[in-house]
């Protein structure tokens, strides 16, 4: 009896086309859909069944960079069991977070101030520099504990295809801080890409006449993001750098 009532449920929502090709399927002809199907089709909207505002938080959670429905429908009802402060305070950090992150005037990692911690840090080689892509390389390169020099953050890689070059990122101010600052070492740490290896070879040749130039050792599985690897990995990428001839 469940067999059958699932059938019918089956020809009423959803159209299978293996079974009614050629047969006179209801939904393949001008008939209209039913309105309120009342089981959502596997591929069907992944936001149906929930009341708007919801929706709407859902929504938002999804465009999250690693976020998909099952996780973003997750995290929205976690938030809606949370007491109110709890949410005020949410909201508050983000739009502080917004308003009040911007970039660091010497190495343009993410900064409330105008240097941020690192850059203010006295205890730290300020003789050594390890210039990454972006913020997220460096906090993992922060994450092994194994680098006590200063950064350079370029905001990218040089990449032609998409129209990114040279002029778009934080090069010139890396070579002037280089030349001002008698940097005796500038430690290249950009991802094992076309991308990575076309920037290390430019950043190469500009640096040389200032400095000594070296590259982390390929520890990383090639085509992997720097910000994904493991503590370790990337301590032994560090340990393992290499000057380039
Ligand atoms: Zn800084």
């Amino acid at each position: 009896m469940v067999i059958e009532g699932r059938r019918k449920l089956g020809r009423e929502t959803g159209c299978d086309m293996r079974r009614s090709k050629g047969t006179g399927c209801r939904h393949s002809g001008p008939l209209p859909r039913p309105s309120r199907p009342r089981f959502r089709p596997a591929e069907g909207s992944a936001l149906s069944g929930f009341t708007r505002p919801l929706a709407r938080l859902i929504d938002q959670f999804e465009r999250l960079p690693g976020i998909g429905p099952r996780t973003a429908q997750r995290l929205a009802l976690h938030l809606l069991r949370q007491p109110s402060e709890q949410i005020q305070a949410f909201a508050d950090a983000l739009l502080a977070a917004r308003s009040q992150v911007g970039q660091c005037q010497r190495c343009y990692h993410l900064s409330a101030d105008p240097l941020c911690e690192i850059c203010r840090n006295e205890q730290r080689n300020t003789g050594v520099l390890c210039v990454v892509a972006d913020s997220r390389d460096l906090l993992a390169l922060e994450r092994t504990r194994e680098f006590k020099g200063g950064y350079h953050v370029l905001g990218g890689l040089i990449s032609p295809m998409d129209g990114v070059g040279p002029e778009l990122l934080q090069i010139q101010p890396l070579v002037e801080r280089v030349d001002r600052d008698g940097i005796s070492e500038v430690i290249l740490a950009l991802t094992p890409s076309v991308e990575g290896d076309t920037t290390s070879l430019y950043l190469a040749r500009l640096l040389k006449p200032f400095t000594q130039v070296s590259r982390i050792a390929y520890g990383l599985p090639v085509g992997s993001e720097l910000e994904y690897a493991d503590e370790v990995t990337l301590a032994r990428a560090l340990e393992g750098r290499r000057r380039m001839e």
